[in-house]
Formats: structure tokens, C-alpha cells, sequence
């Protein structure tokens, strides 16, 4: 391919585009207003998964409903007036919780999500910096009889789908992770996920590799798209950038600039929070946990331990409510021996949202050269090179490495 592109947002989604499209050819220049990696693909908790199949609107949100109107759940909170305003995304969101729908949606998370360690394994071998990834799986655990229950089905639900699943006893789980309090009845390691010690370096070495290769990256905040001849033409707040085709991987941003073009997109967020802590004295952990009963993850990270929060239905821009976090952080410490935190910062990020939980990854209809790559929320940074190779395959009219039919903008967009 001898064509000139523009990637649109240096996330973990557009640095991957914009290699894959550099891979087979494309002139590419990366256009971030900040560094690369520096938003929502910094501050997730780094954990590459390959069990994250099934999507948070399933068929089980009915059942649980009724504990999170309360408003008062760790695992996900909303603001009334933000839902009102959104009320085609809210209703949206949850038709798709219906049994018919979730077939095709684990089919397609499945397909997005299986290669996905293999590509970023490569990548890292690329990028010199294989040693941040942790290939030990991640645990998720229980606390209570019920609990051990939910994760006895929840491993036979994962293993009828391929997933490498372990079931750990008291025994195995403290002989696994010695730091964790024995405060745990079931655990499941994901044998097939892995994690990184630090997200926000591994897009940002990603983005090194993409220019070592001679790609462009600049630094510059779009305001507008617009077409120019056959091309696009990309208004940024300094200058303007022209090109063939023209990607848009702006995360959680991803649908203001085409709304002047008349793409509504349903994309709302989920927004969630991360604090860094210190262990006490001689206590580790050698992976990332899910606290399933207490709605957090706790990850080791170069830093500290990230400790993240559930899920925060409320506008991208709205002002921190850190009621979540808070309530998370003496759970966390029943189960591990956190002292102070190692930054003064509370990290707040969105992860960006389509009704279908499904992310849109194809060209635009109605706008040729017009390319879309984003709404990977929750899994983003693990399936962020699998959407770039997706997206490259349907630009040089390639064979995709999974079925595009499920992502296609059309979805949405007439
Ligand atoms: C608390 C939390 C935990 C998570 N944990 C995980 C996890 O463990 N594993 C996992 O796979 N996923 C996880 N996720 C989800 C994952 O982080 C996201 O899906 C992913 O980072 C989205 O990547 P992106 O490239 O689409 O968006 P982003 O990383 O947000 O990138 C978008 C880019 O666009 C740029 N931009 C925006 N507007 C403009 C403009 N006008 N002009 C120029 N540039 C612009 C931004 O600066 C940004 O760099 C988590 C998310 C959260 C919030």
C-alpha cells in the first residue's frame, strides 16, 4: 500500500493501527494531543486477558440490578441526570443484557480477544521490552460458600470456551501468592491472560517502535475533519494535516469529531478510578487480583500496587467522586497489606462504550477513506493490536484475522 494516513489518538488502539497500517506500507503520521499513552491507556490495570469474553450487560446485569440502583454498590455507580441525558445509549445498553443477544457478542469478544496476547507478545519483542510483560495469568477470587459456587460455574462456563482455567484450593492459592491474607475461599487462575507492569511505558514503547520504523508522530489537538478532494484533511489546533485515509482512534473521544459529519455514534464511558499503594514490608504479589465480592483489582505495577475501581456511569468531564476508590480501599486491605499510597494522585479514566459493548473497528459509511477504531471498553489494552490488525487487513482489503462483520460501524451508523 503506498498511501498517506492519519491516525487520529495515541492509545493503546491508535499506536496499534498506526503500526499495522505502517507494516503493510501505509505513510502514516500518529496525532496525539499529549504523548502517547498518556490517557485511558495509561491508567487500566495492565492485564491483557483472554477471560474477558463476557460482556457487563449479560444476561446476569437483570439479576443484579436491583443492587446497583442503590447507588451504593463498589462494583458500578451512575449518576441519574447523566443517564437521563443519554437515555438511547442507558436503554441501549441494556437490550443488549437479553439471552438472544449474548451468543454473538462472546463469539465476537472471543475473536478479538484470543489473539491478542500472542500479537502484543510479538510487539513486545519488537519494542525491546518483553521483560514488563508478567506471563503468570491473573486470579480472581471469592470470599464467601456462594462465591465459591459462582466460581465453580463461572470455570465451567469459561473452559466450554476455551479458556485454560485452574481452580486453586486455601492451599495452592497461599503457596501461588504467599502476600495475599487467607481470607479467600475460591480462586480461578486465568492461565491464559498475562499482565504489564506499567501500561501507559508499553504504549509509549509501541509508539517508539512505530517511529524507529520512520512513522510520524505529532503532537497537536484535532478540532475538525474534514474531506479535501478524494483525501482528508484533519484541523488541528496548530496546523493542518492532510492525507488519503484518515483514522479516528480518539478513545472516549472518538464521537465529537464526527458528529459535525452527521456519524452519530452511541459512544457513552464508563469511567473508573486507580490509586498507587505500597505494600507492607516483604509482602508482594506476583499477578493481578479481582476481589469479585469487593469489586476491585489489585495489580502490581512498577509503582506500587494499583488498586481500581468498578464502574462510574457519569459524563467523561464531570468533576472526580472518589466514593468508589474510598470504599474499595479497606476491602483491598482485608485482603492485602497495603500501607500508604505512593502517589499523591487519584488517576480517573473512561473507558469508551458502544450499546453492544462491542467496539466499531471499519470504514465510515457514507465517507470513504473515513476509518473508525475505538469502543473497546474494558479491553482495550489487550485487544488494541488486535483491532489495528483488523483495521489495516480491511484497509488493503486483506482477510481479516477475525470476522469484521460484528464491529462494522453500519451497526449504528446509516
Ligand atoms: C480503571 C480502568 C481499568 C482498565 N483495565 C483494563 C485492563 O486491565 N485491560 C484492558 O485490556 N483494558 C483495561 N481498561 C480499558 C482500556 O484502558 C481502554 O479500553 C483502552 O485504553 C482504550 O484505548 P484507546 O486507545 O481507545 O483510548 P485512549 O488510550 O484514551 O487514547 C485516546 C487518545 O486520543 C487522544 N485525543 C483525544 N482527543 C484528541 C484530539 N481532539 N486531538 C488529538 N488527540 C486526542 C488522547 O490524548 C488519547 O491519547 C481499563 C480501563 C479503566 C478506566
Amino acid at each position: 500500500m503506498n498511501r498517506s494516513i492519519i491516525v487520529l489518538g495515541a492509545g493503546m488502539v491508535g499506536v496499534s493501527c498506526a503500526l499495522a497500517l505502517q507494516k503493510r506500507g501505509g505513510r502514516v503520521t500518529l496525532i496525539d494531543r499529549r504523548e502517547p499513552g498518556r490517557e485511558t491507556s495509561y491508567g487500566n490495570a495492565g492485564l491483557i486477558s483472554r477471560s474477558s469474553i463476557l460482556p457487563l450487560n449479560n444476561p446476569g446485569l437483570w439479576k443484579s440490578l436491583p443492587k446497583y440502583l442503590s447507588n451504593r454498590h463498589a462494583a458500578v455507580r451512575y449518576r441519574f441526570g447523566h443517564l437521563l441525558r443519554n437515555p438511547g445509549w442507558a436503554l441501549g445498553f441494556l437490550s443488549e443484557a437479553r439471552p438472544g443477544r449474548l451468543g454473538p457478542r462472546v463469539a465476537a469478544l472471543e475473536s478479538l480477544i484470543a489473539p491478542a496476547l500472542p500479537l502484543h507478545k510479538r510487539l513486545m519483542t519488537e519494542a525491546g521490552i518483553a521483560w514488563r510483560l508478567r506471563d503468570n495469568g491473573f486470579l480472581e477470587l471469592w470470599r464467601s460458600e456462594a462465591g465459591a459456587a459462582a466460581a465453580e460455574a463461572r470455570r465451567i462456563w469459561l473452559e466450554d470456551h476455551g479458556v485454560r482455567i485452574e481452580a486453586l484450593d486455601r492451599q495452592a492459592l497461599s503457596a501461588l501468592e504467599p502476600g495475599l491474607n487467607p481470607i479467600f475461599s475460591a480462586a480461578l487462575l486465568h492461565r491464559d491472560s498475562a499482565s504489564v507492569d506499567w501500561p501507559g511505558a508499553v504504549v509509549e514503547a509501541y509508539a517508539g517502535l512505530f517511529a524507529a520504523r520512520g512513522g510520524t508522530i505529532l503532537r497537536d489537538e484535532v478540532t475538525a475533519l474534514s474531506r479535501q478532494g478524494e483525501g482528508w484533511r484533519a484541523i488541528g489546533k496548530s496546523t493542518q494535516h492532510e492525507a488519503d485515509l484518515i483514522v479516528v482512534a480518539l478513545g472516549p473521544w472518538s464521537a465529537e469529531l464526527l458528529r459535525p459529519l452527521g456519524l452519530k455514534v452511541p459512544l457513552n464511558v464508563e469511567r473508573g478510578y486507580h490509586r498507587h499503594y505500597r505494600p507492607a514490608q516483604g509482602r508482594f504479589l506476583n499477578r493481578p487480583i479481582y476481589d469479585v465480592e469487593a469489586s476491585y483489582m489489585l495489580a502490581p505495577m512498577e509503582r506500587g500496587l494499583r488498586l481500581t475501581s468498578g464502574v462510574e456511569l457519569a459524563h467523561r468531564d464531570a468533576p472526580d467522586d472518589h466514593a468508589q476508590i474510598e470504599q474499595v480501599l479497606p476491602r483491598a486491605r482485608e485482603a492485602f497489606p497495603l500501607t500508604e499510597p505512593a502517589e499523591d494522585v487519584t488517576w480517573r479514566g473512561a473507558r469508551p462504550t458502544l450499546p453492544d459493548s462491542l467496539p466499531m473497528i471499519g470504514q465510515a459509511p457514507r465517507n470513504p477513506g473515513l476509518w473508525l477504531a475505538f469502543g473497546n471498553q474494558h479491553i482495550g489494552f489487550s485487544t488494541g493490536p488486535v483491532t489495528g490488525e483488523m483495521l489495516a487487513a480491511m484497509v488493503c482489503g486483506e482477510t481479516p484475522l477475525a470476522d469484521p462483520a460484528p464491529f462494522r460501524p453500519e451497526r449504528y451508523l446509516k
